[in-house]
């Protein structure tokens, strides 16, 4: 498999190369040529940024179709805990369960079990931590960002599987037992607000393989459900009924079921960022842990859901309330088993050489070139800043002629040498007043 295979994708035919998306990217991921926009893909996080700010809605995410669960023999349904917050508020948990069964799942497990696991393991590890602050390793979003901006601060990550993963291990090993089917029967499907979960699923950080088959987006899924609530009838599936781990959908609602005093919740990318460079410049080290979540409101607010992230937050914080209970999930196995089984290790996106020496020649060259651009960063070269125009340059993406405001004084240099200017409609003209001095 491709190991950067992304969900998040471009289509051409919508993009009009506005460039609007370059700015907004985290990791500098974006370049805009020839009127398209090109996604680099080990730079990509598929935090979904992009897809929010595409005026064209030419930047997309890529899930499962709901007819892949008929590839398995026993379907279980994996609904991420803001599937409950998309509904109406009469709309009860049970009823939104008991309509994927209808829709053809066989069985349902919420990943707020998987969420009460890792709870449990956080609030130990935290006591016994040597290094602060620790930080959820929740986001795949931010796990990427980490070890591609900050990989300083992997060590700093709980080194414990995603809720997801925890819930579809845990579902799988049930369905074994109960079934007697095998593996490859048996299909585990994600039900997602965001496309980071996508690509975790598809090519994992910190374990070997996915426990999830295949991921459905909240947003595909939705209208289906939908249609079946009327349907439900006494065939409720059983609810998890854990406010703290359902709470787990909204930011702060991790760290709210860890039950600690010293921590520092942080949701929205750009402010994730600064957080981070306040940790790796160790101004925090007082904090005994962090919550970061690329999207604001936390999952509620992933860019495949359909409610207004503000109102699925409130929704998210009435059902909490509701089932104010903390649950300790029996496991059958040691906590061990759901640790990372893989080191999670740094990207390096931005290596210029394999050869030291000639990276190093290459940096100056980089020095040198960004020297002469404007340091406006107005992105109309296509690249994010100028920077990364210089970096471009320097490794044969672009030239010195795509800076709009050098290429400007390049022509009015050459013009002014052959007595022209250019008129408003932009064309042209011999210089009057030389012209005048010539007929003189
Ligand atoms: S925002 Fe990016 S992807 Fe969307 S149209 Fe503009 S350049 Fe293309
Ligand atoms: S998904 Fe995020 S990281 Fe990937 S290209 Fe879009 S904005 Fe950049």
């Amino acid at each position: 498999m491709d190991i950067h295979t992304h969900s998040v994708i471009l289509d051409k035919d919508e993009c009009i190369g506005c460039t609007n998306c370059i700015k907004r990217c985290p990791t500098e991921a974006i370049r805009v040529k020839e009127g398209k926009a090109k996604i680099i893909k080990n730079r990509c996080i598929d935090c979904g940024e992009c897809i929010r700010i595409c005026p064209q809605h030419a930047k997309k995410s890529i899930s499962d179709p709901i007819s892949c669960i008929h590839n398995y023999k026993y379907k279980i349904a994996l609904p991420a805990p803001t599937l409950l917050a998309q509904f109406d508020s009469k709309v009860t948990p049970g009823q939104i369960l008991g309509a994927l069964k209808l829709i053809g799942f066989d069985h349902v497990y919420e990943v707020s079990r998987g969420a009460d696991v890792v709870s449990n393991f956080t609030r130990e590890y935290i006591k016994n931590a040597t290094t602060t602050p620790l930080i959820s390793s929740s986001c795949p979003a931010i796990v990427r960002l980490i070890r591609i901006r900050f990989p300083s601060l992997i060590d700093n990550l709980i080194p414990i599987e995603s809720p997801m993963e925890v819930a579809a291990k845990l579902a799988r090993q049930k369905a074994k037992e109960e079934t007697g089917l095998s593996d490859e029967d048996i299909g585990v499907f994600f039900i997602s607000p965001c496309p980071a979960k996508v690509s975790a699923v598809k090519n994992p950080l910190g374990l070997l393989q996915s426990n999830v088959n295949n991921v459905i987006s909240i947003e595909s899924i939705y209208p289906l459900i939908k249609k079946k609530l009327d349907e439900v009838s006494d065939d409720i599936p059983e609810f998890y009924d854990s406010g703290k781990a359902i709470g787990w959908a909204r930011s702060g609602g991790e760290t709210f079921s860890l039950n600690i005093e010293n921590y520092l919740c942080v949701d929205g990318i750009d402010h994730v960022i600064e957080v981070l460079d306040s940790i790796e410049n160790e101004n925090l080290k007082d904090i005994d842990f962090v919550e970061c979540l690329a999207c604001v409101n936390g999952c509620v607010g992933g860019p495949l859901t359909v409610e207004n992230p503000f109102i699925a937050r409130n929704k998210i914080r009435k059902i909490s309330n509701e089932y104010d209970v903390q649950k300790e999930i029996k496991l059958k196995q040691t906590v061990d088993e759901f640790l990372y089984s893989k080191e999670i290790v740094p990207e390096n996106v931005r290596k210029l050489d394999d050869n030291i020496l000639k990276a190093m020649k290459k940096m100056e060259q980089i020095d040198m070139i960004h020297e002469l651009l404007p340091n406006l960063d107005c992105g109309a070269c296509g690249s994010p800043s100028c920077r990364a125009l210089a970096e471009d340059i320097v490794l044969g993406y672009s030239d010195l002629d795509d800076c709009m405001v050098l290429f400007r004084d390049k022509v009015n240099c050459f013009l002014q040498k052959h007595h022209m200017v250019l008129n408003d409609e932009n064309n042209v003209t011999e210089d009057e007043e030389f012209k005048n001095t010539r007929y003189e």
